[in-house]
């Protein structure tokens, strides 16, 4: 086991509350929630941020953003919704393990929430 906490997460030492999860991809709520509804949805397997997506691991990118459409429905967010993902320090990453934000229940600003 490495020391990333997501992965933590994913092997279930770490709790979570989860939202979703299939095969390849875990959904959970973030434990400090910058919006009503704030979902961090990422691979089981470690990828470490965006700039680290390949054409060997990207095709569980595109089944993230299946995931996402099928939370937000789930969720309620019919009046829109925001994905971000944070890479590298500029960005102000703080898990270095590959994660989409669902962002939503209200009116989001131009800030990332
Ligand atoms: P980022 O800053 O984009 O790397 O996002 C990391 C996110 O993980 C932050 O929004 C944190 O609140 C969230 N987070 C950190 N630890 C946990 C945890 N144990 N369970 C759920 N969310 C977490």
């Amino acid at each position: 086991m490495n020391d990333c906490l997501f992965c933590k997460i994913v092997a279930g030492i770490i709790p979570s509350t989860k939202v979703y999860e299939d095969e390849t991809v875990l959904a959970f709520r973030d434990i400090a929630p910058m919006a009503p509804t704030h979902i961090l949805v990422i691979p089981k397997a470690h990828i470490p941020d965006a700039a680290s997506v390949t054409p060997e691991n990207s095709a569980v990118v595109a089944h993230i953003f299946e995931v996402i459409g099928e939370i937000a429905k789930s969720e309620g967010l019919d009046e829109g919704f925001r994905v971000v993902s944070n890479c590298g320090a500029h960005a102000g990453q703080t898990v270095h393990h590959l994660h989409f934000h669902i962002l939503g229940g209200r009116q989001l600003t131009l800030e990332m929430a």
